[in-house]
């Protein structure tokens, strides 16, 4: 179903999308589809809305949104089952993933109430200078399958507290997720238009967001091509965007680090959702003299975790999304393989052929010139490439494009602060393989995005500054 204007209702066609469970193949459900159509007549009614959300008191939106967090805690079972159902990672894991998508509202909902302004020292004594932050309008959100729920919650989130209304479009691969969040904020009293779900094809949708000179703000998720192309549309009402985007997250173990921490490391950072995560690890760097030992402990680690439908008990790693991503997970291994790459551990399809399924893969002796040392493969596989010392990794870790997460692992606190100071990337976890939290900003550099989620700096994302100078004399 879409939600438009506070009612549940079908696509004006009567089209509908049909959802799959990547861990079985089988239909699951089919919801209805909406294009432009549904798309202006949402933009319509959050414009609509916009006029008595921005005016309401941060407290009052706060106590909102506080209310939908009490509605998906409630809901958060049914959840979890959805993602696990609709995208394939393991049932605890979506349950994480739904604390998570709560934890990103409500910490927005405590912060509604405290978006300050400034007053400014002025040059003349009879002016008096301030600064406003007011929301910046109807936004419109686009966001991916990988976390269907948390990724929604973190835009919209911010963006209500901020006093902005939203249009959301989720991925066709996982809309009942969306709706089941969407069913946590219509139960919560949202006044009708604040928030909108239009689910169909994205570029219908895309065009119809991009163009409308309604809408003032785009906040998407997904991969650098598509956030390219978005930027390139959204350009000529020149929206405000905050883009995140792909990434090619390094993983550097020095030869003084806990090496059983950093076995958990790769695994929590590359094989947790399959690998399918923005920042999952994409290049496992290890010191040389201790890469034959971290390979061994490593493929050990890996070959234990069971793959399967994340439905059942005791699953580590689900099917992929499709058959193209297992196609695109293959093609970066056969590469790595033809130029002489050695498989530690799996390296192929699972044996279970139905759903989407890959081993989890170590491959030993990666070198600059494979594939997937630049490439996102987004898939559960692990290339060890080996360095000397601190000024070659530094070089070689800083990837050309990508800037979205980097890990470091060492017991130096020296090293650890140079390492921090010298990868570009948006986020850098030293001996940390989870540095995700509502409080912090997150958010690319380079080619993996602009703008940030989480923490204050989310918040300024929806809001504008407006600087007004009053003059007090006569
Ligand atoms: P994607 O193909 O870019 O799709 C993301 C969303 O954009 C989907 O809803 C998609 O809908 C939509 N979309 C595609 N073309 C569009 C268009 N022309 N107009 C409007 N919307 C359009 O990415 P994905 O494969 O779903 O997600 C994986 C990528 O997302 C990876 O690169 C990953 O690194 C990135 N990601 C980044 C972050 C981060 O925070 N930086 C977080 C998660 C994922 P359709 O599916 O219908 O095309």
């Amino acid at each position: 179903m879409l939600y438009i204007n506070g009612e549940w209702r079908k696509s004006n066609s009567g089209e509908t999308l049909e959802v799959y469970n990547p861990a079985t193949g089988e239909l699951i459900d089919s919801v209805a589809s909406g294009g432009r159509e549904e798309t202006r007549e949402a933009i319509e009614s959050a414009k609509e809305a916009f006029k008595t959300w921005k005016r309401e008191t941060g407290q009052k939106r706060g106590k909102y949104l506080a209310r939908v967090v009490a509605k998906m805690k409630d809901k958060a079972d049914d959840i979890a089952k959805t993602i696990t159902m609709e995208m394939g990672k393991p049932l605890p894991d979506a349950k994480r993933e739904v604390g998570g998508a709560i934890a990103y509202l409500d910490w927005y909902a405590e912060e509604a109430k405290r978006i300050y302004g400034e007053t400014i020292p002025a040059s003349h004594p009879d002016k008096h200078l301030m600064l406003l932050r007011e929301p910046v309008g109807v936004t419109a959100a686009i966001t991916p399958w990988n976390f269907p729920a948390s990724m929604i919650t973190r835009k919209i989130g911010p963006a209500l507290a901020a006093g902005c209304t939203v249009v959301l479009k989720p991925a066709p691969s996982t809309p009942l997720s969306a709706i089941k969040v969407f069913e946590c904020f219509h139960e919560a009293g949202l006044p009708k238009g604040v928030a909108n779900l239009v689910i169909g094809p994205a570029e219908e949708i895309g065009d119809e967001m991009t163009e409308n000179p309604d809408v003032r703000k785009l906040t998407f998720t997904g991969s650098t091509n598509v956030g390219k192309l978005l930027l390139r549309k959204a350009a000529n009402t020149v929206k405000k965007v905050s883009m995140e985007l792909g990434g090619h997250a390094p993983l550097i173990i020095f030869d003084d680090a806990d090496l059983d921490a950093a076995v958990q490391g790769v695994l929590v950072t590359k094989f947790k959702n399959s690998g399918q995560t923005c920042i999952s690890t994409n290049r496992v760097y290890v010191a040389e003299s201790i890469a034959e030992e971290f390979g061994g402990k490593l493929a050990e680690a890996a070959a234990k975790l069971k793959v399967g439908n994340g439905i059942e008990e005791g699953i580590d790693v689900g099917p992929l999304i499709n058959s193209q991503a297992l196609e695109k997970v293959e093609s970066h291994v056969d590469d790595a393989l033809r130029r002489n790459g050695k498989v530690l551990c799996g390296g192929r399809r699972s044996e279970n052929t139905i759903g989407n399924f890959y081993e989890p893969t170590v491959i030993n002796y990666a070198h600059d010139d494979m594939k997937i040392s630049t490439e996102e493969t987004f898939g559960p596989v692990a290339p060890i490439f080996t360095f000397k010392d601190e000024t070659e990794i530094i070089e070689r870790a800083n990837h050309e494009s990508y800037g979205l997460a980097a890990y470091c692992f060492t017991k130096d606190l020296g090293r650890g602060h140079r390492m921090m100071k010298e990868l570009e990337y948006g986020i850098v976890g030293i001996n940390d393989p989870a540095p995700i939290v509502p409080q912090a900003p997150f958010g690319g550099i380079k080619e993996s995005g602009m703008g940030k989620e989480g923490g204050k700096s989310g918040l300024l994302e929806y809001l504008e500054e407006k600087f007004v100078s009053i003059s007090t004399g006569n």
